[in-house]
Order: structure tokens, then C-alpha cells, then sequence
């Protein structure tokens, strides 16, 4: 499938430097920061500095550095946020029946509270 990016979403505009965020991690490829809303105790967004709209979009077209460098910075905010202990749960939503907000990849990262079961 040819994925379209819109470069005037949210994560882009911050990414730019347009809107402030509560940044927790920088990497050469990645950018990590708080959620918004925060769902939990811990609500971290981890997203590739490159135009990627989803998951499958990333795995399909990133760089294999891009990649590493994603799937280390996740490890680095387990790591910074010390969540393996307790555990968390990662989400990446996508498209619309995912029901992702912003078309621009990242990963939830929840932790500090139950979170209860979410399949059956
Ligand atoms: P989605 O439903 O696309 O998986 O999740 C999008 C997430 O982005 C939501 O959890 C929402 O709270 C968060 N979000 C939306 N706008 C902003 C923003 O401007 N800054 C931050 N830090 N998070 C945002």
C-alpha cells in the first residue's frame, strides 16, 4: 500500500520544534515525550523522527539504523521510567479502525498502575 504523510500533524509540528513538549529522550532518529493526557502513572510516546505514519509503514520503509535506533530508544525509556519491574504495556495504534489520533507513528508506553486485561 503507498502511505500518504501529512507533514501539518501534531507529532510533526513538535518535531519541528512548532509545539512545546516534555521531551524524555532525544536520539538521532527517535524523540521520546510525555503524553498530554496521560493515561497512567507513566505516558510515554516514543515516535521516529521520520515521516512514518504507522507501524507497518515504518517496518516497511524505515532505514535499518532508524529502526535500531526506535526500537533502542523504547528500550532507554523502559530503562529511564523503570518500568520493567512492574511491567507496562506498549500500544501503537493505526488507521481508522485502531483508531489512531495522530497519523504520525509512536508507541504508548504505559506503566505505573493495573492495567487491567485488554483481550479476552
Ligand atoms: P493515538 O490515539 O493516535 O494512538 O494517540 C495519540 C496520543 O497523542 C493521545 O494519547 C494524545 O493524548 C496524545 N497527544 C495528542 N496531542 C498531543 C500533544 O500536542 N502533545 C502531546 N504530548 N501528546 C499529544
Amino acid at each position: 500500500m503507498a502511505y500518504t504523510y501529512d507533514s501539518q500533524n501534531i507529532f510533526a509540528k513538535i518535531l519541528r520544534g512548532e509545539i512545546p513538549n516534555d521531551t524524555v529522550l532525544e536520539t538521532a532518529h527517535s524523540l521520546a515525550f510525555r503524553d498530554i493526557r496521560p493515561q497512567a502513572p507513566v505516558h510515554v510516546l516514543v515516535i521516529p523522527k521520520g515521516p512514518y505514519v504507522s507501524y507497518d509503514h515504518f517496518a516497511q520503509e524505515a532505514s535499518e539504523a532508524e529502526i535500531v535506533d526506535f526500537t533502542r530508544a523504547v528500550g532507554r525509556v523502559c530503562e529511564m521510567e523503570g518500568v520493567a519491574e512492574g511491567g507496562f504495556r506498549m500500544i501503537a495504534n493505526a488507521g481508522r479502525d485502531g483508531v489512531q489520533e495522530v497519523p504520525h507513528l509512536h508507541v504508548h508506553i504505559l506503566a505505573g498502575r493495573g492495567l487491567g486485561r485488554m483481550l479476552a
